[in-house]
């Protein structure tokens, strides 16, 4: 009986998440009842859990996650990356 959730969504489903504790981001592959940062080892819940992003493309997530990684180190090392021609 439960099959028929995979016509529903026959594609897997990526979600770009991020952790309050330690702000890192990672991807999580469909809907687990739990997930466990991969840096600080809290776990969540993933209904609560902070989203970026939900996908059904693995290469799309990645992008997100890069980009929102990039975006968070320039803050944090703003001074650093002078390069951007502030
Ligand atoms: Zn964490």
């Amino acid at each position: 009986m439960l099959y028929l959730l995979k016509k529903v969504r026959k594609t897997h489903m990526y979600s770009v998440v991020g952790c309050d504790r330690c702000q890192t981001v990672w991807i999580v592959e469909m809907r687990p009842k739990t997930v466990k940062c991969p840096r600080c080892s809290k776990r969540h819940n993933f209904e609560k859990l902070r989203k970026f992003a939900e996908v059904e493309d693995m290469e799309i997530a990645r992008e997100v996650r890069t980009r929102l990684l990039s975006s968070k180190i320039e803050k944090s090392n703003g001074e650093k990356n002078l390069k951007k021609g502030k």
